[in-house]
C-alpha cells in the first residue's frame, strides 16, 4: 500500500510520518519512508537545486517531474512489489497543488505531465489543513530558514490550500483532510483509525 502525506508549508505533517512508520513496524509490517521532491541520491540532488535556486515555472514544473519518474522506478515501484508499505512526504498532489495553484500552470499541462510520469499512485493521502495564517505562524516559530517556497506570500499559499482542499473534495475515497489545528492526540487518533483500516483491518 502506498500513502501520501500532503498539505501547505507549515502544516505540520512530517512528524507524524516517522510516527505512523514505528505505528505500522510495531504491526510487522515493512515500511519504506521516502519524501519529495527527493528520495534518490538524483532525487535529492533536484531537490537541492529546487528550493535554493531560482528558476522558471516551467522548470519547477519539470525537475518536480523528473525527480518523480526517478523516485517511483527506483524506490516506491520496487518497495510496493515486495509488498512493502510505502509512506510518503509529498506526491503527485503537491504538484497540482504548489505547481498548479501556486504558480497558475494551467491544469492541463499538469495532467500530460502526470499521466507522463505515469506509475504508482497512492491508496491512501492524509491532506494536513490549516489555514494559512496559522501555517505562517507555525514556521515562523519553528523554521531556522526558510526554503524559497516557504518565503511566497501568503496569497500563494493560500491558492495552493484552495487546490487541495478542491482535489480532496473531487476524491474523498482517497484524499482525508485532517484538521491540523487539533491536539496532536486526536490527530493521531484520526490518522491511525484510517491506517488500521487500509493496512491492517
Ligand atoms: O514538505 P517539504 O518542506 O519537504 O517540501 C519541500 C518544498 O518543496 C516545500 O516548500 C514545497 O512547497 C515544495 N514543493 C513544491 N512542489 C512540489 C513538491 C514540493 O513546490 N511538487
Amino acid at each position: 500500500k502506498f500513502i501520501s502525506f500532503e498539505g501547505i508549508d507549515g502544516a505540520g505533517k512530517s512528524s507524524h510520518i516517522p510516527w505512523m512508520a514505528d505505528l505500522l513496524r510495531g504491526a510487522g509490517k515493512s515500511v519504506v519512508v521516502s519524501r519529495e521532491p527527493g528520495g534518490t541520491p538524483l532525487g535529492e540532488r533536484l531537490r537541492a537545486m529546487l528550493l535554493g535556486e531560482p528558476m522558471s515555472i516551467d522548470t519547477e514544473l519539470l525537475l518536480m517531474t523528473a525527480a518523480r519518474a526517478e523516485h517511483l522506478a527506483q524506490v516506491i515501484q520496487p518497495a510496493l512489489d515486495r509488498g512493502d508499505i510505502v509512506l510518503c512526504d509529498r506526491f503527485h498532489d503537491s504538484s497540482y497543488a504548489f505547481q498548479g495553484g501556486g504558480r497558475g500552470i494551467s491544469l492541463d499541462r499538469l495532467e500530460s505531465l502526470d499521466k507522463w510520469c505515469g506509475g504508482a499512485r497512492p491508496d491512501l493521502t492524509f491532506l494536513f489543513d490549516v489555514p494559512t495564517a496559522e501555517a505562517q505562524r507555525r514556521m515562523d516559530g519553528s523554521r531556522d530558514q526558510k526554503d524559497r517556497f516557504e518565503t511566497e506570500a501568503e496569497g500563494f499559499h493560500a491558492a495552493v490550500r484552495r487546490v487541495y482542499l478542491e482535489r480532496a473534495a473531487a476524491e474523498p475515497g482517497r484524499v482525508v483532510v485532517i484538521d491540523s489545528t487539533q491536539a496532536i492526540d486526536a490527530i493521531r487518533a484520526e490518522l491511525s483509525g484510517h491506517v488500521q483500516k487500509l493496512v491492517l483491518g
